[in-house]
């Protein structure tokens, strides 16, 4: 198998230079861009397996460029963010990024966040068929639309069910507060943040061993939630 390419679209030498390096020596190919214009024909022309998109570009805003990439790339997309501008990440989530990195970040939450995104490109490419998942001891039959937790049946509202259903299909992605709300509810209900806290709640309490330390109905903060640890088939 060839290694995996990744483009780098970052104006800040020494932060293009640090993201090489570190993902060079985990054996990946790595192509760089330093402005959005040129990102997009390195995109085209390189066939990355995964994007890095830094939002503070000199010639165009994140969010523009990754609906610009979304609308012919189907790679993930992983932004990388200024702690101060906690808006610009939700903006590009809700654009069509699949996960992002506040900076300072180190190594090791760099290839772990790049590892997952790669691991779930491979599962939607290859388990489409299954519509049955796991987590922890929890089952879901997405099309039969049951639940079980160590074998026992598991009991959700309607609502709770389409709430979990979203987060499934993210594949372990962030999903913001917006998506869930529009997936869940529908059009009308996206400024609505207290019917998830509540749903979310609902659903730690029956589906987490401790609902007040989940380990799978994970928050993000001020961004919204993941599935995490969701494996595909029982
Ligand atoms: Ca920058």
């Amino acid at each position: 198998m060839s290694p995996v390419r990744i483009l780098i679209i970052e104006d800040d030498n020494n932060i293009r230079r640090f993201l090489r390096l570190a993902l060079e020596d985990e054996g990946y190919q790595v192509a760089e861009a330093d402005c959005a214009r040129r990102g997009l024909i390195e995109a085209a022309s390189r066939q990355p397996g995964l994007v890095i998109v830094d939002l503070g570009l000199p010639d165009d805003d994140g969010k523009s460029l990754i609906r610009e990439l979304r609308g012919w790339l189907s790679v993930p997309v992983l932004v990388l963010s200024a702690r101060d501008r906690e808006e610009e990440k939700v903006a590009a989530l809700d654009a069509g990024a699949d996960d992002y990195l506040v900076k300072p970040f180190g190594v090791p939450e760099l290839l772990a966040r790049v590892r997952a995104q790669l691991r779930r490109g491979a599962i939607s490419l290859s388990g489409g068929s299954s519509s049955q998942v796991s987590f922890g001891e929890v089952r879901v039959d997405l099309a039969e639309h049951q639940v079980s937790k160590s074998g026992q049946p598991v009991h959700l509202t309607p609502t709770e069910f389409r709430l979990l259903a979203a987060l499934i299909k993210g594949h372990g992605r962030v999903l913001t507060h917006r998506q869930l709300l529009l997936d869940t509810w529908g059009p009308g209900y996206a400024d609505r943040g207290h019917y998830l806290r509540i749903y979310m709640g609902n659903l730690r309490q029956k589906l987490e061993d401790s609902p007040t330390q989940p380990q799978y109905l994970l928050t993000e903060l001020q961004v919204g939630y993941r599935l995490a640890g969701m494996r595909m088939g029982d």
